[in-house]
């Protein structure tokens, strides 16, 4: 999955087989930036501190959280600096694009100035991964990004398991330890290592200094038995075996094992909690009700769909979560104030 996942990426433009939420609403982005910005408040205002972005796609979102970070939070804009974690040569040239001034002013997008641009303390800094990342306070945002990352499945065949490998196309099963996973003969399970590493290294980090994660993501509160890998080929379901390397390939996050990752090498976690709800939480309807005030009307009810296709339940309000892992000293970041027991997965 990881070496197909990085040829699809390396050498395809995602966003002709499926889109995410910064490219269908600007308000997405400009409400994390914010997140972010408050964020830094609760961290004490640490000068400097790095604005990273995990697998930023197009640059969009980042793009859309510097811009209302210029308008609203000066202060921040002052201390930071933006650090990109992509692998793919094709999409760093795209957030290039995107992340270097003077961007024409769209029609498309807010009419919030866009004073200083966004290069303020230089341009973006690209990274592999995020163990490369200075050793500075930290706020990291990253929007359908642990979804990409490789999963191993592993299932029950009567008293022993298997591991699940693909060959030539099809798969092929092998003997395999037990993973710490409960099923039943025949069952599936999938085991996460880069998502539960990454948040590992997170929390063993902020734990260390001031620093916070937010993930928007796909998948249930805590993963059930039950093959959850996808394929996206030219906008459409397909075979994930077929063609390696030319299908967007995704799994269910499983959020559980990211908190206990983070949790047990001394960070906090909060959430996960439906996106509907933490975007609503955070002003997102009434941000793009203000936008649309200033479009005419076909683009103004554009806006407004597309805002709600983000948080309504039965589209992406409820199957995508937010979660947040952070410093343990650190108060609870904006949105994940209320317990959330009652919030179905
Ligand atoms: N966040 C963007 C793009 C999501 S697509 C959006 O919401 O539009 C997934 C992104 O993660 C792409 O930028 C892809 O190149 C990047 N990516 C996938 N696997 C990665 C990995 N192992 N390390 C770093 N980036 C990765």
């Amino acid at each position: 999955m990881a070496r197909a996942n990085a040829a699809y990426y390396a050498s395809r433009d995602p966003f002709a087989d499926f889109t995410t939420a910064p490219e269908i609403c600007q308000a997405f982005g400009e409400i994390l930036g914010l997140w972010a910005a408050v964020t830094w408040e609760q961290l004490g205002r640490p000068s400097p501190v790095i604005l990273a972005e995990a697998g930023p796609g197009r640059g969009t979102l980042m793009r859309d959280a510097l811009r209302a970070i210029v308008a609203g939070a000066p202060a921040f804009r002052a201390a930071l600096s933006v650090h990109l974690i992509e692998t793919s040569p094709r999409l760093r040239a795209m957030q290039t694009a995107a992340l270097t001034p003077p961007p024409a002013p769209s029609p498309e997008r807010s009419p919030l100035p866009l004073r200083e641009g966004v290069r303020g303390r230089g341009q973006p800094v690209w990274h592999e991964t995020i163990t490369t990342l200075p050793d500075q306070p930290l706020i990291l945002l990253a929007n359908e990004f642990l979804d990409a990352l490789p999963i191993r499945q592993f299932a029950r065949r009567g008293g022993a398991w298997v591991e699940r490998f693909v060959r030539d196309g099809a798969i092929v099963e092998k003997p395999a330890p037990a993973p710490r996973r409960e099923a039943d003969d025949g069952e599936v399970v999938e085991v996460r290592e880069a998502a539960v590493e990454l948040a590992g290294t997170l929390g063993r980090r902020f734990a260390a200094r001031p620093g916070a994660a937010l993930f928007l993501d796909y998948g249930p509160t805590e993963s059930t038995p039950g093959d959850s890998l996808q394929a996206i080929r030219s906008g459409r379901p397909a075979d994930p075996f077929s063609e390696p390397g030319s299908a967007d390939l995704t799994a269910h996050v499983d959020f559980a094992s990211l908190i206990r990752a983070a949790r047990a090498v001394g960070g906090a976690a909060h959430g996960p909690i439906p996106q509907g709800v933490f975007l609503t939480r955070l002003g997102l309807l009434q941000r793009t009700d203000r936008l649309a005030r200033t479009q005419p009307p076909a683009r103004a009810l554009a806006l407004i769909e597309a805002a709600r296709r983000l948080v309504e339940p039965d589209q992406m309000g409820r199957l995508f979560k937010a979660l947040a892992l952070s410093s343990p000293g650190c108060p609870v970041p904006a949105g994940f104030e209320e317990p959330m027991a009652s919030f179905p997965a």
